[in-house]
């Protein structure tokens, strides 16, 4: 049959999506891009947040339409909303035929032909999906990057986070399953791989190993870069920033979902720090790691933010300087721990809050980049661009797939997977574009 996969939500979900379709073509199932051409259509959908909720519903609601006037016989939804609102889901959306939560990904395939055979089906086991089992997999981020999954779950009880209650308490993988899958991806062409979890510091604290291990293990496999994506700030151990400076091909980059500063909100928010010791962290990753780039992200207007929080956030972004930062409005979750709070923000002062810090952080960003015009820098070649053939599209280290920038680069005789050495000439706020400099006048 021909399937037509929409995968919605963050890198994670991306590799149970990947898992599916490798199942599915293990079955001889032929996978489309375009969903009209598609006889089945699976979303992978996300449950995280307000928007994310809204942006899959209206995927299905979308895909349904295609049981109209395309050719499609059956919908299959899977993933965090239908694990969070199954019975919701499966009472108000008639049109779904099939409904999967985050641990039937083995399942899948037989349920597309149970679907395709007119039944409608609920399938929601008891057991975790598990991730140490050799499972097939089909990349959909191109052959020269993947992302790996190191765990799922998480321990941590951040009050604005449902993912625990969704996803379960942290399981890590074996050291042996993830060094296999690390190898076999090497195999297959991967030049950048992403290591991913809920929180990737806590990997193998279960299983008697640790993320140290792991990164070194994965460095001595030869992967030209690894990017260790979703830390937790109270793992960031010296020993862990030692290793990422010394690793040539560990990249110098670390991502930090901070989420907020101000040692009220953060205490509010049941997490660790203040301000003073945030400050210090990243005062200690840029000592330890000259260099390097960070990434964070924050919530405005969680319950109790005063004026004075929101301020100390703002001086934050404005003495810090980080290079990439995301700002997110702060979401009330049925069964979160928040959702019970005093003093939620009105959506104005949200939305006012939202758009000073997008404002602050876009001038640092593109002054960020600026700083880079005329400097020479590793870049891995991605894709060409959709406008134009004769431009290719890469990034450098400091740039992570999907939430940072790009570098456009003239294409020349560049194929993706290809990392050369580019002079930047032009720099926007999220962007960079520059000119691959033969490796001759390097000397
Ligand atoms: S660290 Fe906090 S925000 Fe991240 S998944 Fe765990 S509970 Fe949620």
């Amino acid at each position: 049959m021909k399937i037509g996969v929409v995968s919605l939500g963050c890198a994670k979900n991306l590799v149970d999506t990947e898992i599916v379709l490798g199942f599915l073509s293990d079955r001889q199932h032929e996978i489309v891009n375009d969903a009209r051409q598609a006889e089945i259509i699976i979303v992978n959908t996300c449950g995280f947040i307000e928007d994310a909720k809204e942006e899959s519903i209206n995927t299905i609601l979308e895909m349904a339409a295609l049981k109209e006037n395309g050719r499609c016989k059956g919908l299959v939804v899977m993933g965090c909303l239908s694990q969070r609102y199954t019975e919701e889901l499966w009472a108000e959306i008639p049109e779904i035929d099939a409904l999967v939560g985050t641990n039937e990904l083995d399942l899948v395939s037989e349920i597309v032909e149970q679907v395709a055979s007119g039944e409608r089906v609920l399938k929601k086991t008891d057991a975790f999906f598990d991730y140490n089992q050799a499972y097939p997999r089909m990349s959909t981020t191109g052959s020269h990057f993947a992302y790996l999954k190191v765990a799922e779950g998480c321990n941590h009880s951040c009050a604005f986070c449902v993912i625990p209650a969704i996803r379960g308490k942290r399981r890590s993988r074996t050291l042996e399953s993830v060094l296999a899958e690390a190898q076999r991806l090497k195999e297959q062409g991967v030049r950048e791989l992403a290591v991913v979890a809920q929180d990737t510091t806590a990997y193998g604290r279960d299983v008697g190993t640790s993320i140290v291990e792991l990164l070194s293990r994965l460095a001595d496999l030869g992967f030209p870069w690894i990017r260790l994506l979703y830390t937790y700030p109270t793992s960031i151990t010296d020993e862990l920033l030692e290793l990422l400076s010394e690793r040539t091909n560990l990249v110098k980059y670390v991502d930090l979902p901070l989420q907020h500063v101000s040692g009220n909100v953060l205490r509010n928010m049941r997490r660790p720090g203040d301000y003073e010791s945030t400050r210090e962290l990243i005062k200690r990753i840029r000592t330890k790691i000259p260099g390097v780039t960070i990434r964070s992200s924050f919530i405005v207007g969680f319950p109790g933010e005063t004026e004075e929080d929101f301020q100390q956030l703002i001086t934050f972004l404005e003495t810090e300087r980080l290079n990439h930062v995301g700002i997110f409005k702060y979401s009330r979750e049925e069964n979160s721990t928040a959702y019970d709070l005093p003093n939620q923000i009105d959506d104005d002062t949200k939305e006012a809050r939202y758009r000073k810090a997008m404002r602050v952080q876009q001038r640092i960003s593109e002054d960020l980049n600026q700083e880079l015009v005329g400097k020479r820098l590793q870049v891995l070649m991605e894709y060409p661009s959709e406008e134009s053939e004769l431009v290719m599209i890469g990034r450098h280290q400091g740039q992570a797939p999907d939430v940072d920038g790009v570098v456009y680069v003239g294409r020349g005789t560049l194929e993706p997977g290809d990392i050369v050495t580019v002079n930047i000439t032009e720099a926007h706020a999220y962007d960079l574009v520059g000119e691959e400099i033969d490796e001759g006048e390097l000397a």
